[in-house]
């Protein structure tokens, strides 16, 4: 999506270890229009996908999830990081290793915002590893939902998340793939 890479190329920061900043618009202070214009992206994207759901994560999947859901008129539900999980048989539940911090969190959904016959379309901003991903995907086959497709903003594709999740046979659209950039020059390049 031209719009989004022109964006990134002139507010993205890279910074080292591979990390992309990108506060100014997308994970701190937040451009709506910008927003907006992914959303219709990624309805047209998936306009024959029977989307009755849209799963995120907390925290900076939430801004650009309920504006995607918007153009597909369905519910967001956001899988929430826990302190500590209740077994009480209430919750979907999984464990995901945060990429910008290194640490494993517990991540809910509750059992009466996703079932059988939901059909999600799972959105975030980043895909780097996939980790995130895989927990949302795992959280949809606890509940016997189905993944119709994942939308994403910015996959970095020199990290292996996307290209293992298309492997797998899942319908994942990017709006941006870095491909290169560096943290020297600041270069930024898009596949
Ligand atoms: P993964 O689970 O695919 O390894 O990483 C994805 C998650 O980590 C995203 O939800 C995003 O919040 C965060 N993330 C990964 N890489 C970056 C990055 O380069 N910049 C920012 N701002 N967040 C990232």
């Amino acid at each position: 999506m031209e719009l989004l890479e022109e964006r990134i190329r002139r507010d993205g920061v890279v910074k080292s270890e591979g990390v992309l900043k990108v506060d100014s618009f997308l994970n701190h202070q937040l451009d709506i229009d910008l927003f907006d214009a992914m959303g219709e992206e990624f309805k047209r994207l998936f306009a024959d996908a029977p989307i009755t759901k849209i799963l995120t994560i907390e925290a900076s999947g939430i801004g650009i999830a309920c504006v995607v859901a918007r153009h597909f008129g369905v519910p967001v539900v956001f899988a929430k990081k826990a302190q500590s999980i209740n077994l009480d048989g209430e919750m979907f539940t999984t464990r995901i290793e945060s990429f910008t911090h290194g640490r494993v969190y517990d991540v809910i959904v509750s059992k009466k915002f996703l079932n059988a016959d939901d059909h999600v379309l799972i959105i975030d901003d980043f895909l780097a590893n996939g980790c995130a991903l895989n927990g949302l995907i795992e959280l949809v086959g606890e509940a016997g939902a189905t993944v119709e497709g994942i939308g994403i903003a910015i996959e970095k594709g020199f990290q292996p998340g996307g290209d293992d999740l298309r492997e797998r046979g899942y319908r994942l659209e990017s709006l941006a793939i870095v491909e290169r950039m560096d943290p020297e020059t600041g270069e930024i390049a898009f596949r």
